[in-house]
């Protein structure tokens, strides 16, 4: 499953994304959720929502989604129904009307928390050593911008740079989380571009404001439910600047998996649903030991993962 926000006449809404149509999750629930999501049931309205209604109500979703499937497959009739009444259209027919897929969680409830040097080859490029227990950092909500959005070059910074990354959204929430179940609490999978003002990042030593900076924090363009992707370090990771592939990695080299990470991070913090991790990025980013291509304005940066799809941003 496929989960999004979108927004359409100045209205954010949750979807739900099967191949090329989007459909409206309220309007969906409506119409097929008849037996399974009463008409008193949850209308949740953010995806914040969504995750925090837990596991039963994401099967109910899935079962209205297949029946509306079918629906398309063998009901042309119903099928028009659902188009004339606006609970599906095309993502084509979404920008159509003046629409556009926002970031999953739009704003979220609290900092993303980030991996600092998870690919040792990422490590080996900057010059810095291999961390021995996972680097935690973190960037602010405000940050997070959707898929197609600008990220702006802002003047305190000489030095912008990207990084391609898997980011984890937290389902069940949890303290104390072992390994062995860590991926049970994982609602599912999206995008993150760690956008990162080199400079700033050093200036402080803290990393936070160079990695905090308004629209550091591209996402998307949804979230791909966790059953879709049983093994998460069998993932690949590109990330292209106009064209040019810079990025190209498999999940595999992460030196913490998601499962540990979810562990170390559990031990001590409780993780809530719609908790967001980004769990690290590949060789391959502007700045390296010996060679300096930030970003400039004007680029576009591409960001493909395997299963999930793909997050471009340009550069103002
Ligand atoms: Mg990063």
């Amino acid at each position: 499953m496929r989960y999004t926000t979108y927004r359409l006449n100045g209205a954010d809404r949750v979807g739900v994304v099967a191949g090329e149509f989007l459909y409206d999750l309220a309007e969906l629930i409506r119409m097929e959720g008849k037996e399974s999501l009463p008409a008193h049931g949850p209308r949740p309205e953010t995806m914040l929502d969504v995750i925090h209604l837990g596991p039963n109500f994401w099967q109910q979703v899935t079962a209205c989604l297949e029946a509306a499937e079918v629906r398309r497959a063998s009901d042309p009739e119903g099928w028009r129904l659902y188009v004339d009444q606006g609970v599906v259209r095309s993502l084509d027919e979404l920008e159509r009307q003046g629409g556009r897929l926002l970031a999953p969680i739009p704003r979220p409830a609290k900092n993303l928390v980030c991996l600092g040097r998870n690919y040792r080859a990422h490590a080996e490029e900057r010059g810095e050593e291999v961390p021995q227990a996972p680097i935690f950092f973190t960037k602010a909500p405000t940050c997070v911008i959707g898929p197609g959005e600008a990220i702006e070059y802002p003047s305190v910074t000489q030095l912008l740079d990207y990084e391609g990354e898997l980011a984890v959204v937290i389902g069940r929430g949890g303290k104390q989380i072992p390994k062995e179940r860590a991926l049970e609490h994982v609602f599912g999978y999206t995008i993150l571009n760690d956008v990162t003002a080199r400079d700033v990042q050093r200036l402080h030593h803290q990393w936070f404001r160079g990695k905090s900076l308004d629209t550091f924090g591209p996402m998307g363009p949804w979230i791909v439910t966790a059953d879709e992707i049983p093994d998460p370090q069998a993932l690949r990771i590109r990330t292209w600047v106009n064209g040019e592939l810079r990025q190209d990695a498999p999940t595999s080299q992460m030196i913490f998996s998601v499962a540990e990470i979810i562990a170390w991070l559990s031990d001590g913090i409780t993780l809530e649903p719609g908790d967001i991790i980004a769990t690290g990025t590949p060789a391959g980013v502007g700045e390296q030991a010996g060679q300096v291509r930030p970003l400039q304005r004007g680029d576009r940066v591409r960001i493909e993962v395997e299963g999930i799809g793909t997050l471009e941003n340009p550069v103002v």
